[in-house]
């Protein structure tokens, strides 16, 4: 259970963008033997696996031989991508004598945490042949430092961040010139300056994630939320397409969760519809196919923290190590019902992993994910699950060592239960 850890640890590593997520899980999805589908190619049908990127979005699939138009699908859905920085189309700015990055919060980051760390830069560039490069520089580039508390006794009464003033990264001293941050990425990706056009660009902390605790049995990493979820989900689709079972187990990477989805490769959008059209052989036996399958929204949730417990609901807060939690809420932020519920439970058993539940607190709403809008969208029983982390949105989360391992054997179940 804790190797599956470490690899998640190296999975995290190699995607600091939704970008290099999808790419990084090609490159798994890839190395088993599953093939590109193009989105404006023919569309096969024949048994194997395939996948389908756009942009920060990825969905894989499992087509078991003999499957007929109508077969009924387990879906793993989650998100690639996590509360950052963006950088602003003109990046170069600065002020007595400091060279800054000019960027904007991207999803609700807990500002603090990006404070005085050594921060990469990462994304990808967007050349005038309409082709994209991805770079990333994971080597210390900026850092956005916070005051020295001589010069605000208060800060410790309660710190103010004002986003536009107090987050703007320093990249080195000098005089601010335009085109000099793209000039550098360029050479970074190997491309000519003069032909980037446009660029998506985040900054990413450089701390390796790290084993922690006396017995090692946490896991301190940044973009567990929703990483973690994001690697399990490859996980359980490389082992349910082993098992080749009667159902398709799918997988979708959705980017875009942190900022509301409502966008064109988001969950709100319209990708996950159409390719699951098409895997059902299309309008027609669709119906069939979706009255009959299953979505597991995955995504983390909150463990309970010993400093805060009367935030929680005090018998339906979870711990990490004590495995993926069940995410339930009357008003439907989560879209868990009672026989979405019994699907998981089963999965949980035939896979001999633990589970608990996750419910609000009734006076503190709870946050929601993609699970609620496939539900809506796609009129598919969905169930919500995630494992337990702390600090969710700061820049370094942490979770448990055993909970990726027990998330990725129930999910393996859930892909390829026939009940
Ligand atoms: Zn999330």
């Amino acid at each position: 259970m804790a190797d599956l850890a470490l690899d998640l640890a190296d999975f995290i590593t190699a995607s600091p963008t939704p970008y290099h997520a999808v790419a990084e899980a090609v490159r798994r999805l890839t190395e088993a033997g599953f093939t590109e589908q193009p989105e404006a190619g023919e569309w096969s049908t024949e048994p194997g696996g395939r996948y389908l990127v756009r942009d920060g979005t990825l969905l894989a699939w499992w087509q078991p031989a003999g499957t007929r138009p109508g077969t009924p699908m387990r879906i793993f859905a989650a998100h690639t991508d996590s509360p950052t920085l963006k950088v602003k189309p003109r990046p170069d700015t600065g002020a007595a004598g400091w060279r800054q990055v000019a960027v904007e919060v991207y999803g609700g980051a807990l500002w603090n945490s990006w404070l005085d760390r050594d921060l990469g830069l990462a994304g990808r560039l967007a050349l005038y042949d309409g082709s994209t490069v991805l770079v990333n520089v994971a080597r210390p580039l900026l850092r956005v430092p916070q005051l020295a508390i001589h010069l605000d006794r208060q800060v410790n009464q309660g710190l103010t961040l004002d986003p536009q003033q107090h987050l703007l990264p320093i990249w080195g001293l000098g005089a601010p010139s335009d085109g000099d941050l793209i000039e550098f990425l360029a050479a970074e990706a190997d491309v000519d300056p003069d032909e980037v056009a446009a660029h998506d660009l985040v900054v990413h902390d450089l701390t390796p994630p790290a084993r922690l605790g006396e017995e090692e049995e946490l896991l301190a990493a940044p973009r567990l939320d929703n990483l973690a979820s994001v690697h399990s989900g490859i996980g359980a689709l490389l082992a349910a397409a082993e098992r080749s079972p009667g159902v398709i187990p799918v997988f979708v990477g959705f980017d875009h969760e942190e900022i509301g989805s409502e966008t064109a490769t988001g969950a709100a959008g319209p990708l996950l519809e159409s390719v699951l059209t098409r895997i059902a052989g299309g309008f027609d036996t669709r119906i069939a196919s979706f009255a009959l399958s299953r979505c597991l929204s995955v995504d983390v949730t909150h463990a309970a923290h010993p400093n805060y417990l009367g935030q929680y609901d005090p018998t339906h807060r979870s711990l990490p190590n004590g495995g993926p939690a069940l995410k339930v809420n009357a008003n439907q932020r989560y879209a868990t019902d009672a026989p979405g519920a019994a699907a998981w439970a089963r999965a949980c058993r035939d896979a001999k992993a633990p589970s608990q539940y996750f419910v609000g607190k009734n006076t503190v709403p709870c946050g929601t994910t993609v699970g609620p809008i496939v539900a809506t969208r796609l009129g598919i029983r969905t169930v919500d699950v995630g494992i337990p982390v702390l600090s969710m949105h700061s820049a370094r989360e942490l979770c448990g060592v055993q909970d990726p391992g027990l998330l990725t054997a129930a999910a393996t179940a859930f892909m390829t239960d026939m009940t």
